[in-house]
């Protein structure tokens, strides 16, 4: 038996045929298309129906190989002994679903009012997590639009948003990725994203400095060109923060 599986609860009939993990069918479809890969993208295009629930299996048994190596005796301690699944389970369908799942549905609205008076929504929960450490960030992010052709309800930033964030990411490309996805969804004349969050691996190790966030922004179209308009939307963010304390 030549196959490379961690154990055999994880063939499907595309391993019985091709004798790889599902891991590695899904990463060449990507590789052939050219198309890449890196923590903070998406990938569900090239995950099938059925697909994700053999990779969260291959997933468990090699974050079992990790707490095996780690010398944590998953046999007998019974709090570690459904870790792997658990973690698995967390990684592909909570906190990097982002990754694995298609975007949630989001339906636009031509502006048929001609609403071209700027408004901001925040604040959305950020919860992340650094591509570096894979520990949590978590924060809070605000979305400013000068509405274009096209309009999306409120509730849809933070839908999207959290679509985004939930991959490892790095905080100045978190920002940048959202302000594409809205860009495409609903056409603004002027965008303005502002992320104020707090980095685990600055808390939780490194460091250690317990208070310190970092807050980064990117505004576009009209925000970008017209000095006032981008005044007024940190003005109005300003105003939205005033209770918050991250
Ligand atoms: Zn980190």
């Amino acid at each position: 038996m030549t196959s490379t599986l961690p154990n055999d609860n994880i063939r499907n009939f595309d391993d019985q045929i091709t004798n790889k993990l599902i891991s590695e069918i899904i990463r060449d479809r990507i590789k052939n298309s050219g198309t890449r890969f890196s923590a903070n993208d998406n990938i569900s295009d090239f995950i099938n129906p059925g697909e994700l629930d053999i990779l969260e299996r291959e997933v468990a048994s090699r974050v079992k190989d990790l707490l095996k190596s780690l010398i944590i005796d998953v046999e007998n301690d019974h709090n570690t002994q459904e870790t792997a699944e658990r973690v698995s389970k967390m990684y592909l369908n909570e906190v990097f679903k982002g990754r694995y799942h298609e975007q949630p549905k989001v339906t636009s609205f031509p502006n048929d009012k001609n609403l071209d008076e700027i408004y901001t929504v925040g604040p959305i929960s950020v919860r992340s997590a650094c591509s570096h450490h894979l520990v949590p960030i978590l924060g809070e992010c605000w979305i400013g639009i000068k509405p274009g052709k096209k309009v999306i309800g409120l509730s849809k930033f933070a839908r999207v948003a959290d679509w985004v964030f939930s991959r490892p990411h790095i905080q100045e490309e978190a920002v940048m990725i959202l302000a594409d996805e809205i860009e495409k969804l609903c056409e603004p004349k002027g965008l303005g994203i502002i992320v104020k969050a707090q980095h685990y691996c600055m808390k939780w190790r490194g460091v250690k400095e317990p208070n310190t966030s970092m807050i980064n922004s990117v505004v576009r179209g009209d925000f970008r060109h017209d000095l006032s308009l981008k005044q007024e939307f940190f003005e109005l963010v300003k105003q939205q923060s005033a209770t918050n304390n991250y």
